[in-house]
């Protein structure tokens, strides 16, 4: 996917963006305005509360321009996740104007204005040129507006300090793709980093010196493997060079952020491209604690590469993803591995062998393992066990004696998916897969018919428009028995319940991506602590 659009209908531009690249490389910054008439950007696409929000910020005086992944994604000709807008209005300032407004972050301030199941992300200009910065000195400049901390590895852990203007706004952001800003009044493209240029060379390129910019935050690393896998972008050889040896960086990013990383690379539809892009990059085996020998191994490989497509068709058919599944998948050969050696020595020392005891404490073992570098929340940790659990239940040479207990997790179905996967590697489980379909049909059909039931019988649930993606979550007569397994978890996450508590306008889905986004902010600033 590249953008040549421009190319295509005006075969000077190409030339002119050339041109303009090559002055970039040579000198840093080189700005480049495009007309409407040179881009043929499609504006109609664009979100009506970004324009709303830009509009309004310009009558109150301010600059205001759409910048990010709306305009990249438009450019190539698809519809964007989210629109971010960069102003040199205050968070204070853009709050006033907008009563629908909340400021994210304390240390490193943005702003989410909310337009039912849509927000808009409102971030200050940031300025100072961030090789300048001070190692472990905040630096005031001019007063409050400056402030900028850097840790002695490079790592940026304090950015409050805006800027007045887009050029130095765009040397802050990560790679040239996503620095080019579109003012909405004029139509007018803005690129000083030859973005545009990237664009239709299908190049994924970061701004400034790349190990610089990668200590100043490792996760811009996996930020071009996501984009590089999403786009079908090469990361250039500068770009790319510097991965290799920064990937040790990652281990210094707070684990939470990195969960949330992660749930972005595998859960967003592009499993198994990022997963190939991943490991040609050597970065796999920093996201998850797999030993590097399994992973070398053909049939693990293999394992992974058809269940992240299979991932990624569940994306494409509107199936939930979810993460516990996602790292269940994943560890599964670490934790089956595992426990296989240590059966065994188990059985050559003649003790008995309590098979309960010894899956709760591999699962714990190789989850808590992953805990150190993607802090998973409890539930997702509770959810893995189980789910490995089941495969045991699955497997079992009576499987008549246990369909009623089976069955009856919550969690059955999607360890019949898992089991379904490794079937398609283990010839010895299909008779199996063909025992536990039709009970799986018989509980598919009946949480559909329960979720129909209760929509028919909660209509004024539905209509508060606090229902969101927990409504299924909080049915009765299933029973979690993940309870007692490993280690005890409440029923339904903490986030979740201190979700339903707040008063907000917005549904529950929509409250649920603030929060990520806002976190996520908060994160790539290493301000989580
Ligand atoms: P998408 O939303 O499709 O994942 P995006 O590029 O919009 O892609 P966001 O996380 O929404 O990604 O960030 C919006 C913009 O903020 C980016 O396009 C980039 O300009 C800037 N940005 C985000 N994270 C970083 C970072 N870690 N370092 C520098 N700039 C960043
Ligand atoms: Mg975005």
């Amino acid at each position: 996917m590249r953008y040549t659009k421009i190319s295509a209908l005006n075969p000077g531009l190409n030339d002119l963006l050339k041109k303009n690249k090559a002055q970039v490389v040579k000198n840093g910054q080189q700005k480049l305005v495009l007309t409407a008439d040179q881009h043929h950007l499609p504006t109609e696409k664009i979100s009506k509360s970004a324009v709303k929000v830009i509009k309004r910020l310009k009558q109150a005086g301010f600059e205001a321009y759409l910048v990010g992944g709306g305009v990249r994604d438009l450019l190539l000709g698809k519809t964007p996740k989210d629109f971010d807008v960069s102003t040199n209005a205050t968070p204070e300032q853009v709050r006033r104007l907008f009563n629908n407004a909340r400021i994210i972050g304390r240390r490193f301030k943005i702003v989410h204005i909310i337009y039912n199941n849509e927000i808009i992300e409102v971030t200050t200009f940031r300025g100072g040129n961030s090789t300048q910065l001070q190692v472990d000195t905040p630096i005031s400049l001019n007063g409050k507006r400056y402030e900028v901390q850097v840790n002695p590895d490079g790592m940026l852990v304090r950015d409050n300090s805006y800027g007045t203007n887009i050029k130095d706004d765009a040397q802050r952001r990560d790679f040239t793709i996503n620095a080019i800003y579109l003012d909405i009044q004029t139509g007018e493209l803005i690129d000083f980093h030859g973005g545009l240029y990237d664009l239709t060379q299908g190049v994924i390129d970061i701004i400034g010196d790349p190990e610089t910019r990668y200590r100043e935050d490792p996760v811009r690393i996996l930020r071009a493997a996501r984009f590089s896998a999403k786009l079908g972008f090469k990361i250039s050889k500068r770009t790319v060079q510097m991965i290799g040896p920064c990937a040790n960086l990652l281990h210094s990013v707070a684990p939470a952020r990195m969960y949330d990383e992660v749930n972005k690379l595998f859960l967003t539809g592009h499993a198994q491209a990022t997963f190939k892009v991943l490991t040609a990059l050597g970065l796999f085996t920093h996201l998850f604690s797999i030993s590097p020998m399994l992973l070398n191994s053909s049939v693990c490989r293999s394992f992974l590469d058809h269940a992240f497509a299979s991932t990624d068709q569940r994306f494409k058919e509107n199936k939930c993803n979810k993460p516990h599944f996602l790292y269940a998948i994943v560890l599964w050969n670490e934790f089956i591995w595992n426990f296989y050696q240590q059966r065994d020595e188990l059985l050559l020392s003649a003790d008995d062998i309590n098979y309960k005891d010894l899956i709760s404490y591999l699962a714990s073992k190789v989850v808590i393992q992953q805990y150190q570098i993607t802090a998973m929340p409890e539930q997702i940790i509770n959810s893995i066990a189980l789910l490995w659990r089941l495969q045991f239940l699955l497997e079992t040479k009576e499987p008549d004696k246990y369909v009623r207990e089976t069955t009856s997790y919550h969690a059955f179905r999607a360890a019949f998916d898992l089991f379904k996967l490794r079937a398609e590697f283990d010839p010895n489980l299909r008779s199996r897969v063909d025992f536990w379909q039709p009970h799986y049909d018989r509980c598919k059909a009946e949480s559909e018919r329960r979720r129909l039931n209760d929509q028919n019988r909660q209509p004024e649930r539905r209509s508060n428009g606090n229902e969101g993606s927990n409504s299924r979550r909080s049915r009765p007569e299933r029973r979690d028995r993940s309870r007692g397994f490993g280690n005890s978890a409440p029923r339904r996450d903490g986030a979740g319940d201190q979700e339903r508590a707040q008063n907000f306008e917005e549904n529950a889905a929509s409250r649920q991506k603030r929060i990520n986004k806002a976190r996520s902010w908060r994160q790539a600033m290493n301000l989580e602590p």
